[in-house]
């Protein structure tokens, strides 16, 4: 297949474009390098099948040629990222998506759409199933990246019944691994720099808030197996282990051997208290589950940060 992937300089974006050069596809990428890395893509610079386009995806573009399928992953993705750029994400959720499904439509290729358990908001249903509609707060801080998935998964969905676009949606729960930017602010990056540092970890709030953390490669496996099957409606893919944030940086103190101190900070508004993937649906639909443990996939990711700190003091 020749496919299109949007925000490819992304964390999960990169492990995908690998995943599908991998499987023997011929892949475009789009990014703008807004939240995104070039270093992320450099591995793939000359590769006869890989193309990278620098794009703003809610700006006009063409794409030359024959596409079997687009790939939607463009937006910041974490919290302090979205933050920082709220317009941005609005527009990439809404102007951008519906860009990028034109083009599924020009070319008539399919297209997967990557939705958040955000759009679960402070979930009242634990763990969460899709049929849940979800306890989003509109106006509050994280409301951008929110209701941006939201309009996303609606302005596929809206696509698919009018126009009949082969459309998949993904909701992705947190995700780690190498690649993820060490200032993103998420908890993974947070943790793993503070320790390596040997500074105090900061648990915002008072660390009882859960959530279920999936290795990268999981995921894209997960995204991989959507991206061919015929499921219209969202499906959840995430690891549904779960553990308060405390037991998370206890899990980190352990893992990195720091002797960091714990201390607490503010919680963000409406920080989701609890947070877990009910993944019945993707296991009976794509016959897929999360393989690589906690312990495993912290190593391969405290080995990655370990070499930036090498590199980067
Ligand atoms: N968190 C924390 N300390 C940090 C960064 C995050 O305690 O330095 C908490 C955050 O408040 C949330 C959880 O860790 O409850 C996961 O946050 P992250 O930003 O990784 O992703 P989210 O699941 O909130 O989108």
């Amino acid at each position: 297949m020749r496919i299109v992937v949007s925000g490819a300089a992304g964390f999960i974006g990169s492990h995908l474009c690998d995943r599908l050069l991998a499987e023997g596809h011929a892949v475009v990428a789009l990014d703008n390098f807004l939240t995104g890395s070039r270093g992320n893509l450099a591995h793939l610079r000359g590769h006869a099948a890989f193309r990278l386009i620098e794009q703003d995806i809610t700006q006009p573009f063409a794409i030359e040629g024959a596409l079997d399928a687009v790939v939607n992953l463009a937006s910041p993705a974490s919290p302090k990222d979205y933050l920082d750029y709220p317009i941005e994400t609005l527009d990439v959720g809404s102007a951008g998506t519906r860009r990028m499904l034109e083009l599924s439509l020009e070319k008539g290729a399919r297209f997967l759409l990557t939705s958040t358990s955000e759009c679960y908001g402070d979930p009242l249903v634990h763990p969460q199933v899709e049929s849940y509609w979800g306890n989003v707060n509109p106006v509050g801080p994280r409301s951008c990246y929110d209701e941006s998935k939201r309009f996303a998964e609606a302005v596929t969905m809206a696509y698919h019944r009018k126009h009949g676009v082969q459309s998949n949606i993904a909701r992705i729960f947190n995700t780690y691994g190498p690649r993820m930017k060490l200032n993103d602010g998420r908890v993974v990056p947070a943790f793993l720099d503070q320790a390596l540092r040997g500074e105090p970890l900061t648990i915002f709030g008072d660390g009882s808030q859960t959530r279920s953390f999936c290795y990268v490669s999981d995921l894209v496996d997960g995204l991989y197996r959507l991206m061919l099957s015929g499921e219209r409606y969202p499906v959840n893919l995430g690891n549904p282990r779960e553990m308060t944030i405390l037991e998370f940086a206890e899990q980190i103190r352990r893992l990195t051997g720091a002797r960091s101190a714990i201390v607490y900070q503010p919680l963000p508004e409406d920080d989701p208290k609890k947070r877990r993937p009910d993944i019945a649906k993707a296991r009976a639909l794509l016959g897929w589950e999360p393989r690589v443990s906690l312990e495993e996939g912290l190593k391969l990711t405290v080995a990655y940060f370990r070499g930036l700190h090498a590199t980067v003091p």
